[in-house]
């Protein structure tokens, strides 16, 4: 057979092959474009000597092609089903795959220079997304998201989709938008258009303090609120929270979707929270 592994056709051949039904749970949208795969490997930076963590290898079809450009792949999954499927997939490649919840993965222990290359599983994309942020090591993260996600990364205070996730990633480093991509371009087909964008996360200048990261998380959970509301839910105290808005010129019934970070740090540093 000498259709692509991404070829549709191969694809539900692997599939039926080992008796498997995609996961709607985990996420499963498997690529089945070719384009669409080049196009995420060359954007990620996949290239000899580079180390590359993927999550959710799949099928292994973006695997292949971020390997195949010779880098190093690690790849993180949940579905032990797949095993026989990359064991046949992958053979002679340089890939480690990892069984287990990328959740629960030591992202702290990755080397300097790792790039994240992966078409996510959809219903954790925030926390991962967050993980890769906090990782030193890691320089990069070119994912496959959920369109409406791609323009939350890249929101900026007072827009709609603004909240903790733009707050985050304008703390880290920057995003671009790569492409979009049409529902065709996997299967199944999901509900929504997808995104490729790239992360770029600065380790050259001092990291963000954690203690302002997990500040903003909870100023910016729960949105339409007013930040004084959120603080409250902090557990600070109104008269505190009263006296540090009106000495910043913060309206009282400011929302924290509307203040920008300059503005939220100042609040946490007038309520003690960060120095
Ligand atoms: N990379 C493949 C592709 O592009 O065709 C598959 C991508 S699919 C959107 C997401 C993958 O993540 C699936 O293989 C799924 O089994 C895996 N996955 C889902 N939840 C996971 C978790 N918590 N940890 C690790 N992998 C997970």
């Amino acid at each position: 057979d000498t259709a692509p592994l991404y070829s549709p056709a191969r694809v539900r051949e692997l599939l039926a092959a080992h008796g498997l039904k995609p996961t709607k749970s985990l996420g499963q949208n498997f690529l089945i474009d070719g384009n669409i795969l080049r196009s995420i490997a060359e954007a990620g930076g996949a290239a000899p000597g580079e180390n590359v963590l993927e999550i959710g290898p799949g099928l292994g079809v973006l695997t292949r092609e971020v390997a195949s450009r010779g880098a190093r792949v690690t790849a993180l999954e949940k579905d032990e089903r797949l095993r026989p499927v990359l064991a046949e997939t992958l053979a002679g490649l340089d890939v480690n795959v990892v069984w287990g919840d990328a959740l629960d993965f030591d992202y702290a222990a990755l080397p300097a220079g790792t790039r994240v290359i992966a078409n996510l599983p959809y219903y954790i994309t925030g926390l991962l997304l967050t993980r890769f942020m906090q990782a030193p090591g890691v320089v990069s993260a070119t994912v496959l998201v959920q369109k409406e996600v791609a323009q939350r990364l890249a929101a900026k205070p007072g827009q709609d989709n603004y909240g903790f996730l733009s707050a985050v990633t304008s703390l880290y480093g920057s995003v671009k938008h790569v492409r979009d991509v049409p529902k065709g371009a996997f299967f199944p087909a999901p509900d929504v258009t997808s995104s490729v964008v790239r992360l770029d996360f600065d380790r050259t200048r001092a990291q963000p303090d954690p203690a302002f990261v997990s500040f903003v998380d909870n100023a910016l959970r729960y949105r339409r609120k007013t930040l004084r509301n959120n603080l409250r839910m902090m557990g600070h105290g109104g008269e505190a929270i009263d006296a540090a808005l009106a000495s910043l010129g913060l309206r009282p019934d400011v929302r924290a979707e509307d203040v920008p970070l300059s503005g939220l740090r100042a609040v946490a540093v007038a309520l003690g929270v960060v120095r």
